[in-house]
């Protein structure tokens, strides 16, 4: 993934992410869906990146 695509709106450090930019800690994808894997979600961790693709 090029920087010149980096999304300054979207900070990511998931650099397993196929949409990641390699050398920057922001997502590529002009915008992403974010949702919780808990039925009560309380903290940052309880949430996801549900844009996510394994590289
Ligand atoms: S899709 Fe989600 S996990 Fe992947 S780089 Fe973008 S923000 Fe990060």
């Amino acid at each position: 993934m090029s920087k010149e695509r980096a999304n300054k709106c979207i900070e990511c450090t998931v650099t397993n992410c196929a949409h990641h930019c390699c050398d920057d800690d922001y997502c590529s994808l002009d915008s992403i869906k974010v949702g919780t894997h808990e039925c009560d979600p309380t903290e940052d961790r309880c949430t996801d990146c549900l844009s996510f693709k394994m590289k």
